[in-house]
């Protein structure tokens, strides 16, 4: 495990980099017109990081607009604020905006937005790998979610926890640690969300919009998808597949597919879990998790993705009988080599 975690005695460290938090607050302060964004296919994260800066730079008197690639998965709409979010593939013309704040992107491209590029960027992001495009860059791959890095922008700035901002950020790290499963929880994250609760946040009722608020359509698709799964390497490898017939089949759309990945990972035997998903277009959308210290960020690198040890992603062009082995491949040397580390009390 990467984390050490003594019972009790652990303190909450204190934001890492303090001096780029207090660069990045002096820059707000002294900014009037904001462009906030993240990366396209939003997720809890990137719209929880983004609506928590928003409403913090609303208490300072700022303006700020929210320009993203995409739609998020409508569960995310009943979280506050969403109306904000603008979905374009360029930044709109009469964006007058100085300043642009990008989180949750190692690389500028990441936002499948055009027109940020030259525009002064304050870059947050906790991804291995950062390219540092930003004026400002900071990134801390220690933090379980980016949003844990716009909490100390937030508090830096001093701006009260408002439960508009504390829902964001909880939202953010329920989803980005897999609902408290991936390895890179500390104890400053508990922090945080401790904080977050005395703001108002109800740890129970956000789980349940957040996790349960499936269609039936999705509890079809759930069978359908375990129905097809294959198990490779002895059951550690579970391999999941699907196409448009399938979700077509269900009732579904691609907005229904977040967390299906995470199923096979309930299995005790499993320490990884590969997610075909084949477009239209003929790509393949690789989508990877894992336990413990099974590291497919490496695989995600290999194939010109990116991501985290335990959840990582990348597209590549198919057919997918074409590259679908060179990818299994290289997760089973990561299991092979990540299985050893398996804490012994799990
Ligand atoms: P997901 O499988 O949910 O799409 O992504 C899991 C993680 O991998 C997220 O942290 C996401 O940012 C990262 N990721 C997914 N796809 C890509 C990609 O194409 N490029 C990069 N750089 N990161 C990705
Ligand atoms: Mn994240």
């Amino acid at each position: 495990m990467s984390n050490p975690a003594p019972a009790g005695a652990t303190p909450v460290a204190p934001p890492p980099a303090e001096s780029l938090v207090q660069q990045i607050r002096d820059e707000i302060l002294a900014r009037p017109r904001f462009l906030i964004t993240s990366h396209a296919r939003p997720d809890g994260d990137s719209i929880g990081s983004q609506l928590a800066m928003a409403y913090a730079l609303d208490a300072l008197g700022k303006q700020s607009r929210i320009v993203n690639a995409d739609r998020a998965p409508d569960h995310y709409y009943d979280f506050p604020g969403m109306e904000r979010i603008e979905i374009a593939a360029e930044v709109p013309a009469d964006a007058d905006a100085d300043t642009v704040i990008v989180m949750e992107c190692g690389d500028l491209s990441r936002t499948g937005v055009r027109g940020f590029e030259g525009r002064f960027i304050i870059n947050i992001d906790h991804h291995v790998g950062n390219r540092m495009y930003g004026a400002v860059n900071w990134f801390d791959v220690s933090a379980a979610a980016c949003s844990e890095m716009v909490f100390d922008v937030i508090r830096a700035l001093g701006v009260p926890l408002s439960f508009e901002i504390a829902t964001h950020i909880y939202l953010a790290i329920l989803t980005d640690t897999g609902s408290f499963h991936h390895s890179n929880i500390t104890p400053r994250t508990f922090d945080i969300c401790r904080q977050a609760t005395e703001a108002g946040v109800n740890p129970a009722a956000m789980a349940r919009r957040i996790f349960d608020s499936n269609s039936f359509g999705k509890l079809k698709l759930i069978g359908a998808l375990l129905d097809k799964m294959q198990l490779l390497d002895n059951g550690r490898l579970a391999v999941l597949y699907l196409d448009d017939a399938m979700l077509e089949a269900c009732g579904c759309t691609n907005n229904d597919t977040e967390g299906l990945i995470n199923l096979p990972l309930t299995a005790r035997e499993i320490y990884a879990v590969v997610f075909f998903k084949v477009t239209p277009d003929g790509m393949v959308r690789v989508s990877m998790r894992s336990k413990y210290d099974v590291d497919v960020r490496i695989v995600a690198n290999a194939f010109g993705g990116g991501g985290h040890k335990n959840a990582a992603g990348f597209t590549v062009n198919g057919p997918l009988d074409q590259v679908r082995d060179a990818i299994l491949d290289q997760v089973k040397t990561a299991v092979a080599e990540g299985v050893l580390e398996r804490p012994a009390q799990t």
